[in-house]
């Protein structure tokens, strides 16, 4: 539009100059030089300033985000990941759904003693801004035959991480294999306390969100209660830092079943009336717990038949437990 506009101004203010040219015009040979070359310089002058216009208009395409959306308050994604066939497929589909969203840092956290330079190749290609942090999971729960603390360590390495160096936005822990509507990303960021939403597929009951009976929160629907003041998935909530960092003892416990109840409830003192309701006060679903298929290891190259070839570069690629 904005081009177009100014392709007619430029046309018109050229027109002008020739009709000024020939109405003063006395005829005489220096003038008309004079005039020719005024009308070169004219003409030099328009063409670099359109293809000025042009090469910028391409510059702001390419910019991801408008200059009003980098402005809006920042969101801290936590996700907590670990080694596994899966683990880049999964970092992969997150990374680009966080892509789409502006003034974000997302801080990846994998369950390991050491980073994987796969995991960084990877996070860089993506191109969201990130942190790559390893939080390993206590030997005792590791050995574990019973349920595990899975992402814990994680994500109370994720919450050090905004204590030391957020001040403001919005914190929330998105695991690396559910599944994420853009949108509750742009409707958390100005949560003022905590806010929760549904969360789809979590268990056969279909659905984990918060009751809301005449516009109040009235409880939680969930799968298992289990004693829980706040039976809620881990994808159902978000948190703002300024509360959280009001709160400097709020952790996640090593606690399977229990990891969301035991955050929120050291976030207290929180009234129900305090929770900010979303997608729709809670009539909407937005996000979803999934799951993916558990894969067995790749199995080893063989590099004898196919060594000098491209497998060779690919079998690198693989990440196995
Ligand atoms: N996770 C981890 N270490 C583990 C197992 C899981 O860091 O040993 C991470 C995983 O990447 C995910 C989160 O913790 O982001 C929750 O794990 P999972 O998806 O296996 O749990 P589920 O959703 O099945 O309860
Ligand atoms: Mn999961």
């Amino acid at each position: 539009m904005k081009g177009g506009g100014a392709y007619i101004s430029i046309g018109s203010s050229t027109s002008s100059i020739n009709s000024m040219g020939s109405g003063s015009g006395s005829g005489s040979g220096s003038k008309m030089t004079l005039g020719k070359s005024v009308k070169m310089y004219l003409t030099i002058f328009i063409a670099t300033t359109c293809i000025y216009m042009v090469l910028y208009q391409y510059h702001m395409s390419r910019e991801p985000f408008a200059p009003s959306e980098v402005g809006k308050p920042p969101l801290y994604i936590i996700t907590p990941t670990y080694r596994r066939p899966e683990q880049l497929a999964e970092l992969t589909r997150l990374g680009y759904t966080l892509k789409h969203v502006a003034n974000l840092l997302w801080l990846v956290i994998e369950d390991a003693n050491k980073t994987n330079p796969l995991v960084a190749h990877t996070l860089d290609r993506i191109g969201v801004p990130y942190e790559y942090m390893v939080a390993p999971m206590p030997e005792k729960y590791k050995q574990t035959k019973k349920a595990k603390p899975r992402g814990v360590s994680n994500r109370n390495r994720g919450l050090e991480y905004l204590r030391q160096h957020a001040t403001e936005g919005v914190l929330y822990f998105a695991d690396d294999d559910n599944t994420y509507d853009i949108s509750i990303f742009e409707q958390m960021r100005y949560i003022s306390k905590v806010g929760m939403w549904p969360v789809g597929l979590v268990t056969k009951t279909g659905v984990s969100s918060p009751i809301i009976r005449n516009g109040k929160l009235d409880g939680y629907y969930d799968g298992w209660i289990g004693g829980r003041k706040y039976p809620v998935d881990m994808a159902g909530f978000a948190v703002n830092i300024k509360f959280l960092r009001q709160r400097p003892h709020a952790q996640m416990p090593f606690k399977p079943g229990y990891e969301e109840d035991g955050f929120l409830r050291s976030l207290a003192p929180l009234d129900n009336d305090e929770i900010d309701l979303l997608a729709d006060e809670c009539r909407d679903i937005l996000t979803w717990h999934t799951q993916t298929k558990k894969n067995p290891p790749a199995q080893a190259l063989n590099k004898t038949r196919y060594s000098n070839t491209n497998l060779v570069h690919i079998d690198k690629l693989l990440v196995r437990p």
